[in-house]
Parts: structure tokens; sequence; C-alpha cells
């Protein structure tokens, strides 16, 4: 099923995400996550797809195996270190295995690469227009409620985007945000451009103190003085953290639901414990099919 039929309802849609193991892993014990992750019935998860190639093999399997749950899947797929023939085989191969949905990516630029190479993308406009031709697939795309890092401004990024949605993009998933002002601000400001496209909030539960300062650097995420907080009171106390981690994460999307947001996305990594606990926290709000 494509996503973009479910997102243009007006029920809430609670989605999660995962990412493929790395190349000779043990793919069993991924499929057995996975299994966990459908056990809650998000309404459809996604796979990462790794921008260096390290942990990109397997996505199509990991996708597969989350449609064979009945559960709607999305492949993620970056362009930025791949050659227009690994990235047109990916697609010939989510084509053949009916994988529908495709979450449409650049990908960070790999430090000290030469780039770009020739026959090398640019950014993620290519790929989605690439996509667009090489069949009927949802085409989602990435959206930055605080700015792209290496974006001058939030107007040339809205710029960007808005040439993405023309492109082809069905709908937006957000890199994650931690203060729901932000999220709001930027749909008024993605809507005054003319972005109609749904845009899926994406939420990640912060569960220790470690996986904030790496959050920090990597997304350049402001982050707000209450979670500070709860990581100064309880960053050393795993158990604490993991806590007030998901009720913080479970506020912020009864907040979101409130004013009127339907569609969030669980950065849930591959922690079904996490997901499965936040789930439970919304169980009279997101009711599963
Ligand atoms: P683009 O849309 O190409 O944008 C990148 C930058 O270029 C922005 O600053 C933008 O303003 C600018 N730009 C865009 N178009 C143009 C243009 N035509 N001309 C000039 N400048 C332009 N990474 C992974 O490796 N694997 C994943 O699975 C993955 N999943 C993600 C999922 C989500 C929801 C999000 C938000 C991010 C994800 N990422 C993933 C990270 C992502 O690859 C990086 O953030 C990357 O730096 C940008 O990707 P993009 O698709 O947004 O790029």
């Amino acid at each position: 099923m494509k996503v973009s039929e479910l997102l243009k309802d007006n029920k809430v849609t609670i989605s999660c995400e995962l990412f493929p193991p790395k190349k000779g892993a043990q793919l069993e014990n991924y499929k057995v996550i996975v299994g966990k992750i459908a056990e809650l019935k998000p309404s459809y998860i996604s796979c990462t797809y790794g921008a260096t190639g390290g942990t990109s093999d397997y996505t199509v399997e990991i996708a597969d195996t989350i449609n064979s749950y009945g559960i709607p899947a999305i492949a993620h797929l970056t362009c930025v270190s791949s050659t227009k023939e690994k990235v047109h085989s990916v697609i010939n191969e989510l084509k053949e295995r009916k994988i529908e949905n495709i979450l449409a990516l650049r990908g960070d630029i790999p430090e000290n690469a030469d780039f770009p190479l020739p026959n090398q993308y640019h950014h993620a406009i290519e790929l989605i227009r690439e996509i667009k031709e090489a069949g009927d697939f949802c085409i989602g795309g990435a959206c930055y409620p605080e700015g792209h890092p290496e974006a001058e401004t939030m107007d040339a990024d809205l710029d960007y985007l808005k040439e993405k949605v023309d492109a082809g993009c069905d709908y937006l998933t957000t890199q994650m945000f931690f203060d729901n002002n932000i999220y709001y601000r930027f749909l008024y400001k993605a809507l005054a451009k003319g972005i109609d496209v749904p845009v899926t909030a994406g939420i990640m539960p912060v569960t220790n103190a470690a996986q904030v300062k790496r959050t920090i650097s990597l997304t350049g995420n402001l982050v707000p003085a209450k979670f500070l907080s709860i990581v100064d009171r309880f960053g050393d106390n795993p158990d604490a953290m993991r806590q007030a981690g998901i009720a913080y994460a479970t506020e912020q999307i009864i907040d979101l639901i409130a004013n009127g947001v339907n569609h969030i996305h669980i950065y849930s990594m591959n922690k079904p414990d996490v997901a499965g606990a936040i789930m439970g926290n919304l169980s009279e709000i997101y009711v599963r099919e």
C-alpha cells in the first residue's frame, strides 16, 4: 500500500523507523526486531539506507520483511555516494519486490570525498525525478524544521524543498525536533511557500545521555531547557533516563495530535521496547487496526 493513501486520511498515523544491519551481521536477528516492531501495529515502518554503503545492503530485504507482516514498508534510498547504475539497480529491485514507497534522500556528503564525481548525484531532487520516471512509487522527501545544516538561510532551504515537492514528493518527513513550536512555525513557512503535501512529524525518543550529545552534533538541533534538565537530573541513571525520555516523547506526540497534527513518525531505531512503551501510552489516542 502507498503511504500517501494513509496520509490522505484525517486519522492519526504513527509510524516507526529502524535501521538495517551492517554487512556480515546476522540478518535473522534483525528480522526478529522487525517482527517485534510489527507487533505494535504501526501505520507503516521505514528502513534507513546507509549513505556510505555500510548498512545499505539489507534495506530492500528488511523492507520486504516489513511488507510480509502486512505493514506498508518505506525503503530509504540515498544517492550522493552511489553511482547512477547502483541507484537504478536498487530501484529495479524495489519494483520487483513490490515495495511501493521510497524516501528519496541525498545522504550526507562523506568526509574526505571528492565530491561530486562524474556521473554522481548532487541533490535529492535528481533522485526524486529518476524514481518518478522509473515507476509508480509513492515518493517521500526529508525536510528540516530548523533548516538543513548546510543551508545558507531557512528561506533558501524552503525554496529547494518546494522544488523537491514539485518534482514529485508525495509527502515529507521532518528531521527530529524537541520543541513542537519549531515544527508549527515550520509548517506556516512551508505553507507560505506553497508546500501543501503532508509533513510527518519526526519524533526521536532520547533514552540515554550520550544520544543527546550525538544528536545535537549531527543535526544542530535546539534542545529546550526542559529537556536538558531531564538529562542533567537522570543522565547517570539509565533506567530513569529511559523512562523520562519515553515520557518526553509521549508528551510531544500528545501535544502535536491535540493541535491537529495527525501524522507522527517515531525514530524508534531498533528499540521495540521504547516504541512499545510510547505506543502503550497512546493506546486510546492511536487506535490500531
Ligand atoms: P537535499 O534535499 O539534496 O538537501 C541538502 C542540502 O542541499 C540542503 O541544504 C538544501 O537546502 C540544499 N539543496 C537542495 N536542493 C538543492 C539544489 N537543487 N541546489 C542547491 N542546493 C540544494 N541519511 C542517510 O544516510 N540514510 C538515511 O536513511 C537517512 N534517512 C533520513 C530520514 C529523514 C526523515 C531525514 C530528515 C534525514 C535522513 N537522512 C538519512 C539524512 C540526510 O541524508 C541528510 O540530512 C542529508 O544531508 C540531506 O539529505 P536531503 O535528502 O535532505 O538532501
